[in-house]
């Protein structure tokens, strides 16, 4: 059975779904107001191997991921400007346009990611109305207040707040900054609706006036709508532990008096050599930064795949290189076994089966599965442990299965060639049949400068010296 790290009741919880066979699951989607950098995309990753690992349980799923267009505020304690108008004003395009370029590359990025899309996928922007409804219900059972800028939730009616960080209310109101805002009753009351400055770009219509809507009820009216008041698992980035999702609880919890999560689940973060990723720094790479610099998508998966969700992720160039080779040898490896017709006894197979899916049941451990697959890959080459790999890879999602059967270098030319050469011939196929072309294509240019030329036949690899000039 599987086990989930829960951060509600701070242990590994057994999962099992409130309805039938089909896990409710809601998941933070991107603000689209930039590109996804690589700390947002192994969040994605992590959601991504969740959603695997209930698969592989056989559960069907209903997955929902928002679409933050709006509300996302510079700042989480309700001040600063909304990142949409920001992007807007940078760019000189409307919150709309940059709403649907990021959008998209996001899902790009997804795809190339082998993330798979979650069932639903929601936009704020096209719920405002139940918003506005949602506000008016907290407003009329005496759990917001309305100031001269906004509606805010009174968490003082909401005693039970910091449930999921563990934070007691008056160690929240420590830690909250005396926002610009002194018309709110305590610094921790977060805000349900903004009323729009006159500038302000982004606005709707309210019974208070024009404004806009608070990120955290966003979350809230999507997820109710389209899971119900109670489902199953709610997932994001550490970061949303304190406040966005406190704030959730608050807001859903406030209406319907019920438990509105069994299962809250948070990837850690993600650093770039030891420290924070920060755009002063220029170190918020992109899945794009990373390709520039000759690494495939799925090797910065493979880098996500090496460390459990639950600790945090160093990114260097250095470890990536790691990741890049690493993958590289195990896809060379897998493409040997394809290319085997050798059977291996069902007993063995059933042996890593076993070891992995306890791996996977605990808490989504795919670091452990992972060397599980690397110790499989070390038995006798066997068409066998291919097909088992694949199966390894419904959880994995590297596209084991795109890879070709492995060819021999063999020299089949009849000149007499240095051993340097052939060996950099074997790493090309080698690189060849880990999709590297790359990689292969600069091991050619190398033996040609050299002064051979190497050519692929349908029997091998044909090297021969090239023509004096
Ligand atoms: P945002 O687009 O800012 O709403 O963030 C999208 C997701 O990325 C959220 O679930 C965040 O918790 C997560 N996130 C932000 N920064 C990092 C990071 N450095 N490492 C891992 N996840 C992150
Ligand atoms: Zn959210």
């Amino acid at each position: 059975m599987l086990r989930l790290y829960n951060t509600l009741t701070r242990k590994k919880d057994e999962f099992s779904p409130l309805k039938g066979n089909t896990v409710r699951m809601y998941s933070c989607g991107p603000t689209v107001y930039n590109y996804a950098h690589i700390g947002n995309l192994r969040t994605y990753v992590f959601m991504d191997l969740v959603r695997r690992a209930l698969r592989y349980d056989g559960y069907k799923l209903k997955g929902v991921m928002n679409i933050t267009d709006v509300g996302h505020l510079l700042s989480d304690s309700d001040d600063g400007e909304d990142k949409m108008v920001i992007a807007s004003k940078r760019t000189q395009k409307t919150p709309q346009e940059i709403a649907e370029m990021y959008t998209t590359v996001f899902f790009e990025d997804l795809a190339k990611l082998n993330i798979g899309k979650p069932e639903i996928i929601v936009k704020a922007t096209d719920h405002v109305s139940e918003m506005i409804v949602y506000v008016k219900e907290l407003l009329d059972n005496g759990f917001a207040y309305e100031t001269s800028d906004g509606i805010y939730f009174d968490i003082a009616k909401f005693p039970r707040y910091g449930m999921l960080s563990g934070a007691n209310l008056t160690e929240q109101l420590a830690g909250a900054r005396v926002g610009i805002n002194s018309d709110k009753h305590s610094p921790a009351d977060f805000a349900l609706w903004k009323k729009a400055e006159p500038a302000h770009i982004m606005r709707w219509d309210s019974p208070w006036g024009d404004g806009y809507p608070g990120w955290h009820i966003e979350c809230s009216v999507m997820s109710k709508k389209y899971l119900g008041e109670t489902f199953d698992i709610h997932s994001g980035g550490v970061d949303h532990i304190p406040i966005h999702h406190e704030n959730e609880i608050a807001q859903n919890e406030a209406i319907s008096g019920k438990k509105s999560v069994n299962y809250w689940i948070h990837g850690e973060f993600m650093l770039v050599d030891g420290g924070k990723m920060s755009k002063s720094l220029g170190n918020t790479y992109t899945i794009s930064d990373l390709e520039e610099r000759g690494y495939a998508p799925l090797d910065f998966r493979y880098f996500c795949l090496n460390a459990h969700y639950r600790t945090k992720l160093n990114f260097t160039f250095a470890a990536m290189d790691a990741a890049k080779t690493s993958r590289e040898k195990l896809l060379v490896q897998i493409s040997k076994h394809k290319a085997s017709t050798t059977t291996t006894p069902h007993t063995i197979l059933d042996t890593y089966r076993q070891s992995f899916k306890q791996a996977i049941e605990d808490d989504v451990n795919v670091p452990l599965a992972l060397g599980i697959l690397h110790t499989a890959i070390k038995e006798s080459k066997s068409i066998d442990i291919y097909k088992l790999a694949c199966e390894f890879d419904e959880i994995f999602g590297l596209s084991l299965n795109d890879v070709q059967p492995y060819t021999e270098s063999d020299n089949t030319s009849t000149y007499d060639i240095p051993e340097a050469v052939l060996e950099l011939s074997r790493e090309r196929t080698d690189a060849k049949n880990a999709r590297n072309y790359q990689l292969a294509d600069s091991i050619r240019a190398k033996i040609s400068d050299m002064g051979y030329l190497i050519v692929d036949t349908k029997g091998g690899v044909t090297i021969t010296p090239k023509a004096k000039p």
